[in-house]
């Protein structure tokens, strides 16, 4: 059984670390905010600092919320970078910017350190029952190490290229998202504002080609207006700003994606940034004065 790491214990972080204490690793905790009671059973252990998880473990598995907090736990007061030594990996499954992991990597690589960039698609329930996909950037044979614990959180994971490739993945998989949730969230305001039943229409259009995970899942979250989270639209925003930042350093216009990052700024403005991102309708439904349904 290998010493294990596990920084950030929050939606996705708490679920995903449980999966490794269950298999028998030791593991080390750390977060921001109370390690959740049911996750200190058998082998696992509350640490002081990320410092302190990164001295006790060989592998340290991060799930933070954005760039600047993977910054700080990293290179901190009592960081991770204090506690390690050579021979050591840091994986990051955290969803950050590409192009900090790249320096994020050559730092930690100069400390003879090894660092992966992991973040995961397929949410809460997917962290929970251990079918995430990983998206991974870094060098082949730290992959190869720590595979098997992957594959003890997600099902479908693929090592994408070099550091940062695996964040570029993540980057393209939260556009297509949230595209998805905006042609949904304006497919059943069209239709409720016709008089039709959105229930009864997203349950047709589930048989044929515009049938989709977001149609199934965050279509349903509309209709019933479940709207707790989930994935929250302020991390959404961050995914997009990332990919909007990414789009102008490299000269492409990504229209579509301005438009849906616009949509989630009106939610955030009146103040629906901590409800799950499809609650994006909302702001179809502010702009139509037409709630699709009642809630
Ligand atoms: P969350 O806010 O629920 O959890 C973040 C955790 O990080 C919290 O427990 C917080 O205490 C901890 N934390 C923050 N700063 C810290 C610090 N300095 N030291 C120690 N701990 C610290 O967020 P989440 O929903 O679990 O998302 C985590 C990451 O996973 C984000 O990058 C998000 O974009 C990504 N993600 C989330 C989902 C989802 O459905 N929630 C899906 C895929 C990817």
């Amino acid at each position: 059984m290998s010493k294990l790491g596990f920084i950030g214990l929050g939606i996705m972080g708490a679920p995903m670390a449980a999966h490794l204490i269950k298999a028998g690793h030791e593991v080390f905790l750390n977060t921001r905010s109370k390690i959740p009671a049911d996750l200190l059973t058998g082998s696992a252990i509350a640490s002081a600092s990320p410092r302190e998880v990164a001295e006790r473990a060989d592998i340290i598995f991060m799930m933070l919320p954005d760039t600047p907090d993977v910054d700080k736990v990293l290179f901190g007061e009592n960081g991770v970078a204090a506690g390690l030594s050579k021979g050591k990996t840091v994986v990051d499954m955290s969803s950050i910017s590409p192009m900090d992991t790249k320096t994020f990597a050559q730092k930690i690589n100069a400390l003879g350190a090894d660092y992966l960039d992991a973040p995961v698609s397929g949410g809460e329930v997917g962290a929970k029952a251990a079918s995430l996909t990983i998206m991974v950037g870094g060098p082949d044979a730290v992959f190869e190490r720590v595979k098997p614990l992957f594959e003890l959180m997600g099902k479908n994971i693929t090592l994408v290229g070099g550091n940062g490739d695996g964040q570029t993945c993540k980057v393209a998989n939260q556009i297509i998202v949230a595209l998805n949730i905006a042609a949904v969230g304006e497919a059943l305001l069209f239709a409720s504002k016709a008089g039709a039943d959105p229930a009864k229409v997203r349950q047709a259009l589930m048989g044929g080609f515009a049938a989709s995970r977001i149609l199934e899942v965050h279509g349903e979250r509309m209709i019933k207006r479940t709207f707790a989270p989930g994935f929250r639209i302020g991390l959404h925003q961050k995914d997009l700003s990332l990919a909007l930042n990414g789009a102008r350093a490299l000269g492409v216009a990504l229209p579509q994606t301005a438009g849906a990052a616009q949509l989630m700024q009106v939610c955030s403005a009146n103040g629906m940034q901590d409800l799950d991102h499809s609650a994006l309708v909302r702001s179809l439904e502010l702009m139509a004065n037409h709630p699709i349904a009642k809630g």
